[in-house]
């Protein structure tokens, strides 16, 4: 299939790669970030996407989401797919999918989960929102990047299922942090934290899969200093998305609300910008490079 591929960062450019590994055509653009081997390198992302029958999209934020397809739903033939894989605000989903509509192109929001580890094993989950049909083009995509595709409904639903994800996950990577600095000061040795945390009723993705403790656990970004990963500022957008769809709809979320504002400070007023988001631990911990 012939792909475009927009925002080739720490998840955009594995997943372009292992399109490309799969014999798909991509050619891809990003403002900044260099292209993975095997993805030919397009001068714009309007040239990106001119042939495309599935333009992928991998950015940042709403913001510059619809900036980039205000840009490219124009250039992209008739009838082809904005498969939307970044992570935003459910709003500006369902906006982007009513202007892709407007102009006769089909539109996917679908958001993932499985970090950088999952992009470069093409394990991703993805969560869908939009029509079968659409999902029905771009599932051969899907399929490559990813190990699990959940339909999840309507435009928007899938960002709805993400920011309800990553409100769990902000949530335990704080507790697992707060509980490791907690178990250092009662003397607990890390390793055996880990080794009954993580088989006992406290345990979560955060623990078992993400330790945030380094030498513990399974490798993750605690390993390599810190560095993301999954950014710090990543997960304070996304826990202040969260926190605006529940604003939005009434919904009631204490616990969302405490890890945003813990994230807020630490991205904010401490030195938590462009470190991983589980490196609230040597926060709480106290203890600088631990
Ligand atoms: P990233 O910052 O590494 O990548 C984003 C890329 O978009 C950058 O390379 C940037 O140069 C590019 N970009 C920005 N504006 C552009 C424009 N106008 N045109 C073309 N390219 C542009 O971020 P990431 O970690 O790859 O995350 C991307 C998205 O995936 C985010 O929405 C994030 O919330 C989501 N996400 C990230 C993870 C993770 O573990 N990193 C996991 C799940 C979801």
């Amino acid at each position: 299939m012939k792909v475009a591929f927009i925002g080739t960062g720490n998840m955009g450019a594995p997943m372009a790669r292992n399109l490309a590994d799969a014999g798909h055509e991509v050619t891809g653009f990003d403002t900044q970030a260099p292209m993975p081997d095997g993805v030919l390198v397009a001068a714009s992302a309007t040239d990106a996407v001119k042939d495309a029958e599935v333009a992928v999209t991998m950015l940042p934020n709403g913001e510059i989401l619809r900036a980039v397809v205000a840009e490219i739903l124009p250039a992209m033939a008739p009838g082809a797919v904005l498969l939307d894989c970044s992570t935003v605000d459910v709003d500006s989903a369902r906006a982007v999918a009513r202007e892709a509509a407007a102009q006769g192109r089909r539109f996917l929001d679908a958001p993932v989960s499985g970090g950088v580890g999952g992009a470069d094993a093409g394990t991703l989950t993805f969560m869908v929102g939009g029509a079968e049909d659409a999902l029905a083009t771009a599932r051969p995509l899907l399929e490559v990047m990813g190990a699990r595709i959940v339909h999840c409904g309507e435009a928007g639903a899938g960002q709805a299922a993400k920011i309800c994800n990553n409100m769990i996950l902000g949530a335990t990577m704080v507790a697992t942090c707060e509980a490791f600095a907690l178990a250092d000061r009662l003397g607990l040795d890390r390793q055996a934290m880990f080794d009954v945390v993580s088989t006992s009723s406290g345990q979560s993705w955060s623990m078992n899969t993400y330790c945030p403790a380094p030498g513990v656990g399974p490798t993750s970004p605690a390993d390599n200093d810190y560095r993301p990963g999954f950014a710090a500022e990543l997960m304070l957008k996304d826990l202040g998305l969260a926190a605006q769809a529940a604003e939005a709809v009434g919904a009631t979320t204490p616990m969302g609300a405490a890890a945003l504002a813990e994230y807020r400070t630490f991205v904010e007023q401490e030195d938590g910008k462009g470190r991983d988001f589980s490196a609230m631990l040597p926060r709480f911990a106290g203890k600088p490079g631990d």
